[in-house]
């Protein structure tokens, strides 16, 4: 679907779409979560998410660490994935597309067609989202170019060099330190915030852009790379072939 399909879907509030879920955070995401919660990104990174900032972190029982008595409890900072649902949107370099995905068993949600996907968009308040998504992915491209200056692929084998990128980008612990990776998430030290008191991804991607000319190491840049690209909606595949 695109934005202009029709589209339409009235949430019944039973909550059970906040239960068992995967739901990946972009860094605009814990920029905006950080800001509705009150806390550093950091500290919203170690309390509330896996995988360095790229993952909402779910308790034992199943439940999002963020809802409460059956309602989301950060809704006006709630992350993309969640404003998206029902929807999932694919991205591909220039393109969106977007899919209804599967209801959560026993949801008493309602589909229909009274409007349009690009309606339900407007509703859920997602531009601010989508653009910090596209805007993150123009990082990308730069990172691949630094990548295939610093690596000879003569020497090193490409298929090993992007196994080795990824398993280190996916990992959930045991991972090697990673400075860009830590810049990507915990945004705070990069986003102006400290000087207006205002995050903003521009300033965060600016610095971004910076710190991924100076990156020396070809592997961590790699990782970081392919974080970057999973964290704002990119598929694992998509991203191996572009390395
Ligand atoms: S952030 Fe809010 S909307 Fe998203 S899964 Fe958690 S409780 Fe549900
Ligand atoms: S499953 Fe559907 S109806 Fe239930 S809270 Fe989630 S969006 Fe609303």
């Amino acid at each position: 679907m695109d934005r202009s399909s029709a589209f339409s879907y009235r949430c019944g509030c039973c909550g059970l779409c906040c239960r068992d879920k995967v739901i990946t955070l972009s860094p605009y995401d814990v920029m905006r979560m950080a800001s509705v919660t009150g806390l550093g990104t950091a500290e919203l990174i170690s309390r509330y998410s896996l995988r360095r900032g790229s993952l909402l972190r779910f308790s034992h029982d199943g439940s999002c660490v963020f809802l409460r008595n059956g309602f989301c409890s950060i809704h006006s900072g709630r992350p993309l994935p969640c404003r998206l649902y029902p929807l999932g949107i694919e991205s591909t370099a220039g393109t969106e597309r977007f899919i209804r995905l599967e209801p959560a068993f026993g949801s008493i949600g309602v589909y229909a067609e009274e409007g349009t996907v690009g309606d339900f968009l407007d509703q859920q308040e997602a531009t601010p989202y989508l653009s910090a998504v596209a805007n993150y992915a123009r990082l990308l491209p730069l990172m691949r170019k630094r990548i295939a200056r610093l690596v000879d692929f003569e020497r090193t084998e490409p298929a090993e060099f992007r196994r080795v990128a990824i398993r280190e980008a996916l990992a959930e612990s045991g991972f090697d330190c990673n400075p860009l990776i830590d810049a990507i998430f915990d945004s705070d030290p990069w986003s102006g915030l400290a000087e207006n008191g205002i995050r903003s991804p521009a300033c965060h991607i600016i610095a971004l852009r910076a710190l991924i000319q100076a990156q020396s190491d070809a592997l961590q840049l790699a990782a970081a790379a392919v974080l970057l690209a999973v964290s704002i909606g990119y598929t694992p595949a998509d991203v191996i072939t572009r390395l």
